[in-house]
């Protein structure tokens, strides 16, 4: 896993780039929380299942079809608040989707645990992405308060919030110059 902050700033992106904060600060907020949630299936060590399994951690809750579910239930929340216009529905949809399945995508590129388990229900392989700089960060959270806490931190500012903020800037340009 990445730390949960990096993945909620990396919601925070997306949403800079699908310019969802024009559809509330609450769908952002959510955006950033299911960037994060997928890690709640650690408790799949407390619970005896082992890694491997399709339960197990970067399991089903890393999966692109999990993503794709969990925008809709979460997405329907919000198409009952926002407007019935298709466009707006598709992208709260999307933007869901992207915060929830970026999780996996950035685990994909840490130094270690196993793959990620993207094509769960369908195989149970686990995969990474070909580039891996992302220091694996520890699943306790006293381990995190740690020397090595802050060495992951670190290398999270580097690898992902860095790149993060210099998309939010472009994306932030770009809609000056189309304002303009
Ligand atoms: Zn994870």
């Amino acid at each position: 896993m990445a730390s949960a902050f990096t993945h909620a700033f990396s919601a925070l992106a997306l949403g800079s780039v699908l310019q969802s904060g024009k559809l509330g600060k609450g769908l952002l907020l959510t955006g950033m929380a299911s960037a994060a949630m997928p890690d709640l299936d650690v408790m799949a060590f407390w619970l005896d299942i082992p890694y491997e399994h399709p339960l197990g951690h970067r399991g089903f809750t890393h999966s692109i079809l999990f993503a794709a579910l969990w925008a809709l239930g979460l997405g329907y929340l919000f198409w009952r608040k926002s407007s019935r216009e298709l466009l707006t529905r598709w992208r709260i949809w999307l933007f869901l989707f992207l915060c929830t399945a970026s999780h996996g995508v950035l685990d994909a590129m840490t130094t270690g645990g196993r793959g990620v388990g993207f094509f769960i229900p369908l195989n149970n392989d686990r995969y990474f992405l070909p580039w891996r700089f992302i220091r694996v960060s520890p699943i306790r959270a006293s381990a995190f308060f740690s020397e090595y806490g802050l060495k992951v931190m670190a290398n999270e500012i580097i690898t992902v919030w860095v790149p993060c903020m210099i998309v939010m800037i472009i994306a932030w340009i770009f809609r000056q110059v189309r304002q303009a």
